[in-house]
Formats: structure tokens, C-alpha cells, sequence
């Protein structure tokens, strides 16, 4: 594992910064989120230090990602949330302001319980041939 000495989840991982631990084992920590945007907020993490899932390889992600249906179900049972978001802002322009690979675990328990993702649909302004060029830019990009 590698770990950053000016990284916050770094040093919350090895215990330097107290936090409130959720589930840990030899890849992976999951810790209570201090701005508690809904009760039982979590946040899942590589120990392995990445920056944000740009970063990532296909082996940390898949330890993470791994834990987040056990540790997603614990909340269910814990809180009986109505659903769950799971994001990982990703960038200063998404939200991200620790830069160390996390994902949310927001429950959801109603409408006024403080998370808002509202966005703006736009499938009107796109035909299937528009469409059809999209993924064609972004597939062109994957190998
Ligand atoms: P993001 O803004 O997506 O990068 O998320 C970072 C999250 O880390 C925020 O929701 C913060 O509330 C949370 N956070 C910051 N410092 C701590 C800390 N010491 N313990 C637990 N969570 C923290
Ligand atoms: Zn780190």
C-alpha cells in the first residue's frame, strides 16, 4: 500500500487522524463522512493513495468497488433508508476537495434530508445520429 504523508484519508487510514471506522480490511477502510450529509454517510477508500478514479488501476478499483454492496446493505439494515446515492466526485469542478479516491455512501431517507442531485435532461437537444458520434469520440478513446 502507498501512502501519501500530506494526504488527510492517508493519514486517517494509519490512524495519525481519528475517524469514526465503519469496516476495514487489507485493501480497503470505510469511514464515517464528518458532514454526515444524511445519517449513516460513508465513505469507502483504497488504502492504496490515488487521486480520483482517473488515477485508478482496475485492481484498486475493483477492491473498492467490491466492498460497496456489503457496506451498502450494512446501512440498509442499520437505518432502513429509503436508497442510496453512491458518486465519487471526481476533479474541483465535480466537488472533489480530498484528493484521495472515495466514494460516497449517502442513505436517502426522504426529500428534505439534505442531498440534492438535481440536474438538467437534455434529450431533446440530441438525435440518435448526434448520439451516435459521442460515443464514437469517447469509444475511440478506449483500447
Ligand atoms: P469530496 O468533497 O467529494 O472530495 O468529499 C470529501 C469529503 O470528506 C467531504 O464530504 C468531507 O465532509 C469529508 N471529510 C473531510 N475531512 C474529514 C475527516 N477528517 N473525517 C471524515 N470525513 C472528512
Ligand atoms: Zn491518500
Amino acid at each position: 500500500m502507498t501512502t501519501i504523508q500530506n494526504c488527510l484519508f492517508c493519514n486517517i487510514i494509519q490512524g495519525n487522524i481519528p475517524a469514526a471506522k465503519v469496516y476495514e480490511d487489507e485493501d480497503v477502510f470505510a469511514f464515517l463522512d464528518i458532514s454526515q450529509v444524511t445519517k449513516g454517510h460513508t465513505l469507502v477508500i483504497p488504502k492504496t493513495h490515488t487521486e480520483n478514479i482517473y488515477q485508478t488501476s482496475e485492481d484498486v478499483a475493483s477492491q473498492v468497488f467490491a466492498r460497496v454492496p456489503r457496506i451498502a446493505n450494512a446501512i440498509k439494515q442499520a437505518f432502513h433508508p429509503a436508497g442510496i446515492n453512491i458518486l465519487s466526485n471526481t476533479g474541483e469542478a465535480a466537488g472533489q476537495s480530498v484528493f484521495h479516491l472515495h466514494i460516497h455512501l449517502i442513505p436517502r431517507y426522504d426529500h428534505t434530508d439534505g442531498f440534492n442531485a438535481k440536474w438538467v435532461t437534455h434529450n431533446d437537444d440530441y438525435d440518435t445520429n448526434q448520439l451516435a458520434h459521442i460515443a464514437s469520440d469517447i469509444a475511440a478513446h478506449l483500447n
